[in-house]
């Protein structure tokens, strides 16, 4: 007998509907599995057969042949276990076809016939046609996020069985606890904590309202991370459509999903100078795992130390501030990811942090040379804001009255993207070719000034439209909403892209 069951496998991020077409018949015992499956799929044939044995039910004595359908597109992992051992019982007679019409399995099976969770599903269950679909109990919030699918658990292989025939309940879905707060919900700490900074704030607040990349240099303990981190605290709430590509690409990386299921909060990224190149970019051998700049996507990627980055990796991230996609090519052909992400990169301006205060350095001067060419001029280009940041004084620190918080700021800024959003872009770092000269136009003045910038090599090409995006964000965040930009934006947004040279000291 034959048995159809609906399924999906992931390829990159997204889901890919499979069919898995169970055929039982006469001959000598067997189990075979076709149509491309990897290890781990392979090995599926010993774990159903274990749990469908653990499970008290009956293993066919006879040939079983399953072919997971596209028989082209190569299927990676063990989520088919699940619809391998439902198909089973369904081709060989001890489960009705009709208990699995219109119902999808996605699940790994453990030998003791336990249901076990699969990575990424979300984008599995959106690739499903059925209308209902079922999966590990751990995995019915996030099945649940798309709310196109009737989402039904239980615990074992026997319990689902069960379930589908009617005997016993599904495991009730426990309602999601906590909202749908994201991961950025964590502690990111409040704007207000950010004392005797103005610059510093300022550049954050700036870089939050135009999705500017910053970069931020200075010695140890002037609050590199923590402006980072507030930075995160200031962007709006993600798009519905941004949510769901987040909530995916985090569900495809097996990543730890908010209660709710939906990541709706700009995600905040902070991955060590260490990290491999397959762990910031994307990659791996058998299954292609979204790197950190793809788990950024929406939110923030902190570099922290981006000196001591290797110089492949730092080189791997122009085509995504490009394209806001990383591409990854493999054997069976190419995958994209989404990865457009916020860049905020920190630095200190020489090996010992203290090339600022000149009596205090302990580097040598070809040490310093060494570690000014670790950052390359195409990359610190990218940066729209460039900011030295000292450590705040005491008087500073002590006195006056409180900052403003974060709140307030993310209300600025919120309106700020509004703004953008009229323009059709999502910030104003999207702004570029026609709508960058009707929104961010130059009266004569202007021009003379950046070509004055220019003349004096304090601006490259490239930086030219920059200063002028951020110009627009500065004008946008004093109500200036007007299409030509004045002197004023145009002279802080050329003063807040300090010259690497001014920040790194001078090559000599
Ligand atoms: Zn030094």
């Amino acid at each position: 007998m034959l048995a159809s069951i609906s399924s999906s496998v992931l390829r990159g991020v997204d889901g890919v509907p499979v069919t898995v077409e169970v055929h039982v018949a006469g001959g000598l015992p067997a189990f075979t599995v076709v149509g491309l499956p990897d290890t781990a799929c392979r090995e599926a044939r010993d774990r159903v057969r274990a749990a469908i044995l653990s499970s008290g039910l009956r293993w066919p004595q006879q040939r079983i042949t399953v072919n997971l359908a596209p028989s082209g597109l190569p299927k990676a992992g063990s989520g088919l276990d699940l619809p391998m051992a439902i198909g089973v019982l369904v081709a060989s007679g001890l489960l009705e076809r009709e208990r699995v019409d219109d119902v999808a399995f996605l699940g790994e099976l453990g030998l003791d016939g336990a249901v076990r969770s699969v990575a990424g599903t979300v984008p599995l269950v959106d690739a499903l046609a059925p209308s209902t679909v079922v999966v590990a109990p751990t995995c019915q919030a996030e099945a649940a996020v798309l709310g196109r699918h009737r989402v039904r658990a239980a615990l074992t292989l026997a319990a689902v069985v069960a379930a589908l025939e009617g005997t016993a309940e599904w495991m009730p879905c426990p309602a999601p606890v906590g909202g749908v707060e994201g991961p950025s919900s964590w502690e990111v700490g409040d704007l207000s904590e950010v004392r005797g900074q103005p610059l510093a704030r300022r550049a954050i607040e700036v870089a939050a309202a135009g999705g500017h990349h910053l970069l931020l240099v200075g010695p140890p303990g002037a609050g590199k991370t923590m402006l980072a981190q507030r930075l995160v605290g200031l962007l709006p709430p993600l798009d519905p459509s941004v949510a769901l590509e987040t909530t995916k690409v985090h569900s495809a990386a097996g990543e730890r999903l908010p209660a709710g299921g939906l990541i709706s909060r700009a995600p905040f990224r902070a991955p060590h100078h260490g990290s491999s190149m397959a762990a910031l970019v994307g990659g791996g051998s058998s299954w292609l795992r979204p790197g950190e700049i793809s788990l950024a996507s929406g939110g923030v990627l902190f570099l922290d130390e981006l000196a001591e980055f290797a110089p492949a990796v730092l080189d791997a991230l122009r085509q995504p501030l490009e394209e806001g996609r990383i591409r990854l090519a493999r054997a069976h052909g190419a995958v994209s990811f989404p990865a457009r992400f916020l860049l905020v990169a920190a630095s200190n301006p020489c090996p010992c942090g203290n090339a600022g205060t000149p009596q205090l350095c302990r580097c040598s001067e070809a040490a310093r040379r060494r570690y000014r060419r670790r950052l390359s001029a195409p990359l610190l280009d990218r940066f729209d804001l460039r900011l030295g940041v000292q450590r705040p004084d005491v008087d500073r620190l002590t006195g006056q009255g409180a900052e403003e918080g974060s709140e307030a700021v993310a209300n600025r800024v919120s309106v700020a993207r509004e703004i953008a959003r009229r323009r059709g872009v999502g910030a104003n770092s999207d702004l570029s070719g026609a709508l960058l000269d009707r929104h961010a136009a130059l009266d004569p003045s202007g021009r003379a000034l950046l070509a004055d910038a220019l003349r004096q090599h304090r601006l490259t090409a490239r930086g030219v439209d920059r200063v002028r995006r951020v110009a627009r964000t500065l004008a946008d965040l004093s109500g200036e909403v007007g299409p030509l930009l004045r002197d004023e934006h145009l002279s802080v947004a050329l003063y807040l892209r300090a010259e690497p040279e001014a920040l790194l000291g001078a090559e000599s």
